[in-house]
C-alpha cells in the first residue's frame, strides 16, 4: 500500500516509521528544510517508548512526490491543514483515502473542500510524540488509533486501514461513533491544554487545584451544547469530567502540547478547540463566554510572545 504522511513532524514521523515497519511503502512529506535534510542524510532517529532506533525513510517536499497515493495521513497542525491539502491535491486519486487524526474540531469541513466525502476517514489517537531536534523524534504510548469512514459505503476500505494500523503496532480500532470520540478528545485538549498553558503548570498541578471542578464544568458545559446542536453528540458533563480526571491521573506531571508550542514560540491550536466552540456558539445564536475568554487569553499570550 502506497502511503504518504502529509506533515511529518512529531506524530507524522512516528506513524510513518511504524507503517513502514509494518510493510507499507511510506513517503514522508514536509516543508521543514532542516528536518528533511537530516532525515535524508542520517535517516529518522526515533525513540519509541524509550527504545531508540534509526530508520532510513523517503522524505521530500509535497510538490516533489508525483504518484497518486492509496492512503494519505494528514499530520499538520490544525492551522496548516488547508495549505497542506492544497499542496497535495496532485497525489490524490479518485480512490485515495485521506485519514485525519488531528486534534481539534472542524477539520471535516476543510477536507471536504479538496476531496470527496466518501474518501475522508476521521479519527483520533492517544499516542503522544515530540521533536527533540530536526530528524530526531520520540513517540510514546500504546494507542489506540480510532478511525471511521465519513461515508457509510466506505467501511470495508476503512477496515483495511485498521488492519494495516494493527499490523504496524499502532493499535488501530474501528470506531462506531468517531464524532463522539472527536468531541471527547476536544474536551481533553480544550481543558488540559488551555488551562496548563494559561497557568504555566503541568496537568497534575492543575488538577490538584481546588478550582478544577468549577473550571472544568464551565468549559465542558459550553462544549456539550455545541456538540449536541452541531453534531448531535451527547456529552454528559459529569461523566466527561470523571473521564478527564481519569486521563489526568494517568498522564500526571506532563505539559500538554499547547504549553510546549508557546515555549517553542509556535502558534497554538486554540482556534480549533475553545475558539471553535465560541465561534460555533455564536452561529447558533448562543454564547460561550468561558471558551471565548480562554481563546482571547491564549491569543494575547501569543501576541506578547511575538508569535504570529
Ligand atoms: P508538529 O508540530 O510536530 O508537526 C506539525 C508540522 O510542523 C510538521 O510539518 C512539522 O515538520 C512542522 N514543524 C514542527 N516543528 C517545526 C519547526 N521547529 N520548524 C519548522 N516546522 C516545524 O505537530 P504534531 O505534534 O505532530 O501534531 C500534529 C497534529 O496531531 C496536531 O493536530 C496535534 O494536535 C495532533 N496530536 C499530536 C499529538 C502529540 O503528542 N504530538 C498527540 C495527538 C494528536
Amino acid at each position: 500500500m502506497k502511503i504518504a504522511i502529509a506533515g511529518s513532524g512529531a506524530l507524522g514521523c512516528g506513524f510513518g516509521y511504524h507503517l513502514q515497519k509494518g510493510g507499507a511503502d511510506v513517503t514522508l512529506l514536509d516543508n521543514w528544510e532542516q528536518h528533511i535534510n537530516t532525515i535524508k542524510e542520517e535517516g529518522l532517529t526515533i525513540s519509541v517508548n524509550g527504545d531508540k532506533d534509526n530508520q532510513k525513510m523517503t522524505i521530500c517536499k509535497p510538490h516533489e512526490l508525483k504518484e497518486k497515493m492509496d492512503v494519505i495521513f494528514v499530520f499538520t497542525k490544525s492551522m496548516g491543514l488547508n495549505a497542506m491539502m492544497e499542496s497535495i491535491e496532485h497525489i490524490i486519486g479518485p480512490n485515495t483515502k485521506v485519514v485525519c487524526l488531528l486534534n481539534g474540531l472542524g477539520h471535516l469541513k476543510t477536507l471536504e473542500k479538496y476531496i470527496d466525502r466518501k474518501n475522508i476517514i476521521m479519527g483520533t489517537t492517544v499516542w503522544t510524540a515530540g521533536i527533540d531536534a530536526p530528524g530526531h523524534t520520540h513517540f510514546n504510548g500504546q494507542g489506540p488509533v480510532e478511525i471511521q469512514n465519513s461515508d457509510p459505503s466506505e467501511k470495508e476500505a476503512t477496515l483495511e486501514i485498521v488492519e494495516m494500523l494493527q499490523k504496524s503496532g499502532l493499535n488501530g480500532v474501528y470506531s462506531e461513533n468517531v464524532n463522539y470520540t472527536t468531541w471527547r478528545k476536544a474536551c481533553v485538549n480544550g481543558t488540559m491544554n488551555a488551562l496548563c498553558t494559561l497557568l504555566d503548570a503541568n496537568i497534575e498541578e492543575v488538577f490538584q487545584t481546588s478550582e478544577i471542578d468549577s473550571m472544568l464544568t464551565r468549559i465542558i458545559k459550553e462544549f456539550a451544547i455545541v456538540a449536541k446542536h452541531q453534531d448531535n453528540v451527547i456529552l454528559d458533563v459529569d461523566e466527561t469530567i470523571t473521564y478527564l480526571k481519569g486521563v489526568a491521573a494517568k498522564v500526571g506531571a506532563h505539559y500538554p502540547s499547547m504549553h510546549q508550542d508557546l515555549k517553542n514560540n509556535r502558534p497554538t491550536e486554540i482556534d480549533y478547540l475553545n475558539g471553535e466552540v465560541a465561534e460555533a456558539s455564536k452561529k447558533l445564536g448562543l454564547e460561550a463566554p468561558y471558551c471565548q475568554q480562554i481563546t482571547d487569553l491564549i491569543h494575547a499570550k501569543e501576541t506578547i510572545l511575538g508569535i504570529t
